[in-house]
């Protein structure tokens, strides 16, 4: 397991240096913030936070409100640790959303259990979530995945204004392949094909799912329609290095694939789904003008 990352949030220097050395001495990596604005900037420099523990008390926003604003930008584990005791606000702390609720003055051997309990929480759902997002063949993200972050994707699109790529990928002649070499060797070709577009993605933000059966699907942020093509050719020229052999195939003597593009610029798709049907009749053209190849039609 990494080393879990704790962000405090708390103005009382005295308060906070003590809860930084607990848990320092657990072996945790410990963030520090006085308030909500620093929170913020914190968690943007920080993907790696796991867990925040914070004031409800605090100079500008409270820590209620703050709680809200942390539940709409990020999944992580949050304990309240405050000096409010009483049963209205611990109700309201738990109803927005915190994991815990403890309250100050506090027993240092408490607060490490009750931390090290939702550390495990955090781990046990993180795991469940990346299972839940994988596909059990290929070993790459997985339909579920793709919907969920196309959507994200293309609502940041639109709000930036941004460009946005989107690109259907199918081998060609899989029944084919299946009908020659048997299922188990078409489940083998599928993970080989999967693998090798997978590697191809190079910025973090760019990621390939399986979209169904024989295909896939890349969703490429910030990336226009000259940069996608760029982009396709490198997938369709990776899949043929491979060179796995297909006797069977109508257009070539290995396994190939076609591609289709739809891009969307300046925000101005009208609807995701639009996107993925536009990339949808790419794919259908290039299979038309004989596989093993990459057509990109305007939106
Ligand atoms: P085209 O070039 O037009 O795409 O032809 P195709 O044969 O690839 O397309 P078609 O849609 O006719 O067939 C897709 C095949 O992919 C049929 C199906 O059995 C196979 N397939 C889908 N999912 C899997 C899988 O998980 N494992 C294996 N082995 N085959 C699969
Ligand atoms: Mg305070
Ligand atoms: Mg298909
Ligand atoms: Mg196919």
């Amino acid at each position: 397991m990494q080393t879990p990352v704790i962000l405090i949030v708390e103005d009382e220097d005295v308060t906070r240096l003590n809860l930084v050395s607990l848990f320092e001495a657990e072996g945790y990596k410990v963030i520090e913030a006085i308030d909500g604005d620093d929170m913020h900037d914190k968690l943007t420099n920080n993907d790696d936070v796991n867990l925040v523990v914070m004031d409800i008390n605090l100079p500008g926003k409270n820590g209620l409100i703050l709680a809200r604003e942390l539940r709409q930008k990020r999944k992580v584990g949050l304990i309240f640790l405050t000096g409010r005791d009483n049963d209205v606000d611990r109700i309201l702390g738990l109803e927005i959303g915190a994991d815990d609720y403890i309250t100050k003055p506090f027993n240092a051997s408490i607060v490490k259990v009750r931390v090290r309990n939702q550390l495990l929480i955090k781990q046990k759902n993180d795991l469940l979530e990346m299972l839940a997002s994988i596909d059990g063949l290929t070993e790459i993200p997985n339909r579920r995945y793709l919907d969920e972050n196309l959507s994200r994707e293309w609502r940041r699109s639109k709000r930036n204004g941004s460009c946005l790529s989107v690109l259907l990928v199918d081998i060609d002649h899989f029944k084919r392949y299946n009908d020659c070499y048997g299922h188990r060797a078409g489940d083998e070709c599928l993970k080989q094909v999967a693998q090798a577009l997978a590697a191809q993605c190079e910025r973090s933000t760019d990621f390939i799912a399986r979209y169904g059966g024989e295909e896939f699907a890349a969703v490429l942020p910030d990336v226009n329609k000259q940069q996608a093509l760029a982009f396709a050719q490198k997938l369709r020229k990776a899949v043929n290095s491979l060179n796995i052999e297909h006797k069977a195939s109508l257009n070539a003597d290995h396994i190939t694939i076609s591609i289709g593009i739809a891009s969307m610029e300046n925000g101005n798709a009208s609807a995701e789904q639009a996107l993925l049907e536009q990339a949808d009749l790419g794919l259908y053209a290039a299979k038309d003008a004989g596989r093993d190849q990459v057509v990109a039609l305007n939106l």
